[in-house]
């Protein structure tokens, strides 16, 4: 006997428990499938566990984090933005709190709570929200989907189906890629897809040297085959296998493509980003003549973390117990291209166990922008981190899977209701 409903939502992480909710709050008898055993796995660990929910910047600000094509997700964001999102949170029980001006985090400093409330929502709303119900394909009769099959080939028939199985990222929390090959065999385009926002491996040893060093509010230059790439100022760890934290997650999103090209990756550190290029001989030239007489490895130790110090003897030649004032300018100059560009070389990147987020995946030329409804089968929907979508760290992932499962959940529910809604 099969089921029937209006909207049935495939994934139930952050876009899909925003689907599922507005599509129900719109009238539509709504089922919401999950793999997992329980819904938002991956929601849980979002923000160390606290949850950047969005950020405040204003649109403008906001879109210029998220790529490739960051025009696409303006329609889903005027229907559903950062404020929407902390209503709802707030109206369900959980207030917010904004970190730096920008990151909205959870008051309680607990993620579940997010999921608590957006299940609670979508229940409240008359989402029938089944878990342990892992989707193994997708079918369709004559250009329109029909139903879904799991994997103990339970068929639930819909008059729309949502997608939001999400990427192929921390696949232990579910989102294990299954998506991709349902889209290629529904015709649509999928673009190769990469680990994004990930830890970064290192050449040599250096990073070894310094593992369990963290370094804030430091700036990174990336040069790619000996041209500036881009510079960024946040926080970042070294590990035993290379380079961690938001600064390498954010900067790893714009050279992953690089790196799989082979070309050369290098991330230089300004040690002395306070200081100005041009200012910074000057800087150095007075700050050796009033510790003249100090030992250069006292000296330094003003300067540098300790794990930073034997690096920074080895790179400069200078030795440690020279008296500074006996510093030569040839070796003054080579310690203030070491403090201004200290370099390390990418030699790759960790792997999809390890990225928060995917980047490339169903093309954006075959979404309709304004519904998320598939250009290619028009029952279909689709929205989340399953799209060729992704974004910078500090809570613009969540808020595309947020806009986008809303928009999606109301299009999908008007649509079955009666309403075709594809804005062609
Ligand atoms: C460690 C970590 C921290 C992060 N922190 C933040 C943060 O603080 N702020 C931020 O903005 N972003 C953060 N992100 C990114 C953010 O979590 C994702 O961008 C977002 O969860 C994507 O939402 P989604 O609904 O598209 O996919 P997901 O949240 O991955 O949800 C997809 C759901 O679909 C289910 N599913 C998959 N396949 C099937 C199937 N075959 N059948 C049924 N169900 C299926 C999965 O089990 C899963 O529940 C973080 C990511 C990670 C890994």
């Amino acid at each position: 006997m099969p089921y029937y409903y209006d909207v049935i939502v495939v994934g139930a992480g952050a876009a899909g428990l925003l689907a599922a909710g507005r599509a129900a709050e719109c009238g539509a008898k709504v089922l919401l499938l999950e793999k997992m055993n329980r819904p938002g796995r991956k929601l849980t660990i979002t923000g160390n566990g606290r949850c950047n929910v969005t950020n405040t910047a204003q649109l403008g600000e906001f879109i210029k984090h998220i790529g490739p094509d960051s025009k696409f997700v303006r329609p889903s964001f005027s229907k559903f933005f950062s404020k929407d999102i902390v209503n709802l949170l707030e109206k369900n029980g959980v207030p917010t709190v904004v970190e730096d001006d920008e990151f909205v985090f959870t008051k309680s400093c607990k993620a579940i709570d997010v999921v608590n409330a957006l299940v609670k929502w979508n229940k409240e709303s008359g989402v029938e929200i089944i878990c342990n119900s892992n989707i193994t394909d997708i079918i369709k009769k004559d250009n329109c989907v029909e139903y879904v099959v799991t994997e103990t080939n339970v068929k639930y028939y819909s008059k729309t189906i949502i997608v939001t199985c999400g990427g192929a990222s921390y696949p232990a929390t579910g989102s294990s890629g299954d998506g991709y090959k349902w889209f290629k065999s529904l015709g649509h385009k999928v673009t190769p897809i990469r680990p994004a926002l990930v830890p970064l491996e290192t050449k040599g040893n250096t990073a070894q040297q310094l593992q369990g060093l963290s370094l804030s509010k430091t700036k990174i230059i990336v040069w790619v085959d000996g041209k500036k790439k881009i510079e960024r100022v946040g926080d970042m760890l070294f590990t035993h296998f290379g380079i961690t934290g938001p600064l390498v997650h954010s900067l790893s999103r714009h050279i992953i493509e690089d790196l799989q090209k082979g070309k050369n990756i290098v991330f230089a550190f300004d040690l002395l980003s306070d200081i100005p290029e041009s200012e910074i001989d000057s800087y150095l030239l007075k700050q050796i003549s009033i510790h003249g007489k100090k030992l250069f490895s006292n000296f330094i130790s003003l300067y540098l973390p300790p794990k930073l110090i034997p690096v920074c003897f080895n790179a400069t030649g200078i030795l440690p117990d020279k008296i500074c004032n006996l510093i030569s300018a040839n070796e003054r100059k080579k310690l203030r291209l070491w403090l201004k560009e200290f370099k390390i070389e990418i030699s790759g990147s960790r792997s999809f166990a390890e990225a928060m987020v995917t980047s490339g995946g169903v093309s954006l030329d075959e979404v309709d922008s304004k519904t998320m409804q598939s250009k290619i089968i028009e029952n279909l929907f689709i929205a989340g981190e399953i799209l060729d979508l992704d974004a910078d760290t500090g809570g613009y992932n969540l808020q595309i899977a947020f806009s986008t499962g809303y928009v999606a959940g109301e299009s999908a529910a008007k649509y079955s209701l009666g309403k075709k809604y594809l804005s062609l």
